[in-house]
């Protein structure tokens, strides 16, 4: 395919007014059409016009419509690598297996719609004191999603917010995230290749590229759009949440925004195999430059010998892994800033790793459980290669740091026999403040499956109870409406009995 760096709207390439340059870590920099309101506001007519149809498709319209999806994708999947691997400098086999996670995803949402349970359907037949009532899910509406920075295909154009609106009847615009434009456009090409060979109305998927501001703010605020999902950073996330709640209609926004996932170490599994949690660690804490949402970043035992091979084996095993291009200049920037802040805020470096331009290695950092129940800069997600162990004084002192946690994406405990009285005490705190607990591993694989839970209390997600990964991940883009006394006729044909 040919680059062209063109927005996709009503089923058309469309380029004109000014452009911004990518930044790949491989290769030429693009020229991409820097989409704006204007933009914004003719996607988002043309998901409106879309939806009076979309909405009312079969769900075997829409099951075929996720595979043809997951097909077009495949069809392209070396060009879809190269150009990704060049724009992100993440490695090949990252990308072949995120585009797999990717087509899994679109595969599994087509195996829900045919299945038809997130439906919810609740039947209570007409009595002498009851009218008849039917109930079940419907879909929101055209739904605004941000392609995320860090999985530029399994949370980005095709990614899971994108899959789950679409299987629930919504029209979706996404916003490229400008540190893929490539990426991005190729997805957003096999998605329109699966809408022509459906039939789809042209608004059905629609993608905006863009690296300004006034795009994502105008996404948020378009009177059209009826819900929103995003992925990035606490800050931008907090700031179009504020927005999305100040509109005249509110409307939800399903923002993943940080989690430092605590790992706590309980003392019969420091005894019995310190090391191993040790380099265990500094795998999970590495992998993709850390740039995970679910990646480890804190990890909490109590001050022991055991602790002190813990350390030492995740620092050797971290002296192993090279420095390596982060996603974007701001990214590996930011790394930087707040590995030194918590430097700043009182944590010692047992291992500091400098970095330059885009690049970074490991920093592993190490406080006293005092130090950082004082201070809570040091409770702050780095996005990165960056690891902090609190050494806490006592059992009690562990479990005071739990109930301290903001809300999380995930926590692990790491226990073995012996540890049951302490790990009792942790689990109903840690149930409070994450949406997955794990025992004995560690929370950067995460599964897209029907149990999955990818979300938290706020600041993991700003709307607790919903995730971003997993078959409930729908459920943010239905809305159930009841319908009583309606006429057969009438009724959508899912209710029809
Ligand atoms: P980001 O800065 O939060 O940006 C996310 C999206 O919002 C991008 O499409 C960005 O596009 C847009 N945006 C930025 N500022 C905006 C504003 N004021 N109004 C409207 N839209 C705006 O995230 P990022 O670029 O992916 O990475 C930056 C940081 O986010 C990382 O260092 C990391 O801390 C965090 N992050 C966290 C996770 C996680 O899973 N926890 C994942 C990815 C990133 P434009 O740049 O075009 O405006």
């Amino acid at each position: 395919m040919i680059f062209t760096g063109r927005h996709l709207i009503a089923g058309e390439w469309a380029d004109g007014g000014p452009t911004f340059t990518s930044d790949p870590v491989t290769g030429d920099p693009l020229t991409v059409f820097n989409g704006g309101r204007d933009e914004v506001d003719r996607a988002a007519k043309a998901a409106e016009a879309a939806f009076r149809t979309f909405g009312w498709t079969s769900r075997e319209e829409r099951a075929r419509f996720l595979e043809a999806i997951a097909d077009a994708i495949e069809a392209r999947g070396e060009e879809i690598t190269a150009i990704g691997t060049a724009e992100t400098g993440l490695l090949d086999a990252r990308l072949n297996g995120e585009r797999g996670r990717t087509t899994g995803q679109l595969r599994l949402f087509a195996k829900v719609l045919r299945e038809g349970d997130y439906l919810d359907r609740r039947y209570e037949s007409a009595s002498d004191a009851n009218p008849d009532l039917r109930l079940m899910q419907r879909p929101f509406g055209p739904v605004g999603v941000f392609g995320a920075s860090n999985f530029p295909l399994a949370f980005s154009v095709a990614g899971g917010d994108t899959a789950s609106a679409l299987a629930a009847g919504c029209p979706v615009i996404v916003k490229g995230h400008p540190a893929h434009p490539g990426t991005g456009e190729i997805v957003a090409d096999a998605i329109l290749d699966a809408m022509k060979t459906c039939g789809l109305p042209k608004g059905t998927f629609q993608f905006v590229q863009s690296n300004s501001r006034e795009a994502g703010e105008a996404l948020v605020t378009h009177p059209l759009i009826t819900a929103v999902g995003f992925t990035g950073s606490l800050g931008v996330g907090r700031s179009l949440f504020d927005l999305a709640c100040r509109r005249d209609t509110p409307i939800p926004f399903y923002g993943e925004l940080g989690s430092i996932n605590p790992v706590f170490c309980l003392p019969a599994a420091m005894a019995k195999r310190a090391g191993d949690i040790g380099s265990g660690w500094a795998g999970s804490l590495t992998m993709g430059v850390g740039q995970f949402c679910t990646n480890p970043g804190v990890l909490i035992a109590k001050e022991s010998d055991a602790l002190e091979i813990l350390v030492t084996a995740a620092d050797s095993a971290l002296a192993d892994v090279d420095d390596a291009p982060m996603l974007t200049q701001g990214i590996a920037q930011s790394y930087r800033e707040g590995r030194n802040a918590a430097v700043d805020a009182g944590a010692e470096a047992a291992r500091r790793s400098g970095g330059s331009d885009r690049r970074n290695a490991p920093d592993l950092l190490r406080v006293s459980g005092t130090e950082w129940l004082s201070n809570s800069r040091l409770h702050e997600e780095v996005f990165g290669p960056f690891g902090i162990v609190v050494a806490a004084q006592t059992e009690d002192q562990m479990i005071e740091i739990a109930e301290r946690l903001e809300g999380q994406l995930t926590a692990s405990i790491h226990l073995e026999d012996g540890d049951e009285a302490l790990g009792q005490h942790l689990l109903p705190i840690l149930e409070r403040k994450a949406g997955r607990i794990l025992a004995n591993g560690w929370p950067t694989g995460v599964a897209v499956s029907p149990a999955m839970m990818h979300g938290g209390p706020y600041p993991a997600t700003t709307v607790n109870g919903t995730t971003s990964v997993g078959t409930l991940a729908i459920q943010r883009f239905l809305r159930p409406v009841c319908y009583q006394n309606i006429p057969q006729a009438l009724l959508p044909a899912d209710l029809a009995k």
